[in-house]
């Protein structure tokens, strides 16, 4: 049977050239890049090289990067190292209600720790407006964190126009898992103090992350226990990984402009044939301030997951929003902070396409979703015309 990968939103396969640059690391070349001998200085310098081609793909300084086990704990890291370092200045921090569980969950906690945060509402596109940032900002603020783009329904975030907001009146953290790799992301232009990526989302291998902290942040180490990065996050470097993380960088950074012209053509077929064979299906997210590779749709009188388990039979891999909350048969918090209708949250799905998607893959999965969505519908009650 055919397979279609279209959940490239939740991981990526690693690309080939990232697999041969990482394979000597595991074995001939297995030193710590704490050692002074040769073996060590091998790793070593391998790790810095991994360090400026990351810097390099986000415009910042290799010495701004320090590398994690993910994006996850680049979230934790920011959240707990910002807070306990600053706690003197004040302890209130503002993010938005649509941020990945990796900044929601850390933000739950600092609450049970006598912090203050502020969850933003968004509006039906899932845009913060800065307005409502300007509004929170208090003399006790001490971090704002926005998400770049949404992982469920690919929008946008205004990062540029927050940034001029805040302009150095508190730290400014941008989640930028889901747009690193997928569309130009530069430190400076966006103007914030330390952002998060992760290593599966850009073709990289699973387990390995980065933070970029701006020179002269004054933030707490989260890992304990080793001066590795500069004493900011202690353990042996995983250098086969973060050698993969730097190749996947390069990679992208040579083929940004080809990847985000082809998922753009791509994603826009696919909302498009879906709109024209499809009724009353609703697209989720901003209409253009979306990722190239994200298409996340509600169909009216279906669920998401019987869609997503027929397409499955048909080869066709999708999600009902994030991984993790897959699963689950609550609308996410996203679709609810957008304010959807039950049923359309309910009816959601998302597709998320990469670099080895085909305009084939595309027709195909117009094809088998027209058929799947018509047969879900004839055997809903509540459709007219159904059972
Ligand atoms: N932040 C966003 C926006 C994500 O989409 C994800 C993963 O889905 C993460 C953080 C977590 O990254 P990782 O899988 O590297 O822990």
């Amino acid at each position: 049977m055919k397979r279609i990968y279209l959940d490239y939103a939740a991981t990526t396969p690693t690309h080939p050239e990232v697999v041969a640059a990482m394979q000597p690391y595991f074995s001939e070349k297995f030193g710590n890049p704490s050692s002074l001998h040769a073996f060590g200085q091998e790793a070593r310098s391998a790790v810095e090289q991994a360090r400026e081609q990351v810097a390099k793909l986000i415009n910042a300084r290799p010495e701004e990067i320090v590398f994690t086990s993910s994006g996850t704990e680049a979230n934790n890291f920011v959240l707990h190292g910002i807070s306990f370092a600053n706690k003197d200045k004040g302890n209130h921090i503002i993010t938005s209600q649509i941020e990945h569980h990796a900044i929601l969950e850390p933000c739950h906690f600092l609450e049970k720790q006598g912090f203050n945060v502020t969850y933003l509402p968004v509006d039906k596109y899932g845009l913060v407006n800065p307005k409502d940032v300007e509004k929170a900002l208090t003399d006790k603020t001490i971090l704002v964190s926005i998400m770049h783009a949404n992982n469920e329904i690919g929008t946008i975030q205004p990062i540029e126009k927050i940034s001029e907001i805040i302009r150095e009146k508190t730290y400014f953290h941008t989640d930028a898992v889901q747009t690193v790799g997928s569309i130009p992301v530069d430190v400076n232009k966006l103007g914030v103090d330390l952002l998060s990526l992760s290593g599966h989302k850009l073709y990289g291998p699973k387990g390995v992350g980065a933070l970029y902290i701006k020179k002269g942040t004054r933030m707490e180490s989260f890992i304990k226990g080793g001066g590795q990065e500069r004493n900011r996050r202690a353990s042996t470097e995983n250098v086969p990984s973060i050698v993969g993380l730097g190749k996947a960088a390069e990679l992208a950074r040579k083929e940004l402009n080809s990847r985000q012209k082809h998922l753009t053509e791509l994603r826009d077929k696919l909302i498009k044939g879906v709109k024209n064979k499809i009724p009353e299906v609703v697209l989720n997210g901003h209409p253009e301030l979306r990722l190239p590779k994200n298409v996340n749709l509600s169909v009216k009188y279906v669920e998401g997951e019987s869609m997503l388990l027929n397409l499955d039979l048909e080869g066709v891999a999708a999600s009902t929003g994030s991984a993790c909350s897959s699963g689950s048969t609550e609308p996410s918090h996203v679709l609810k902070a957008i304010g959807l209708a039950p049923d359309l949250a309910q009816g959601s799905i998302r597709f998320s396409l990469g670099r080895l998607t085909t305009e084939d893959d595309i027709n195909y999965v117009l094809d088998v979703f027209v058929k799947i969505v018509d047969k879900l519908r004839k055997m809903s009650p509540i459709y007219k015309g159904g059972a």
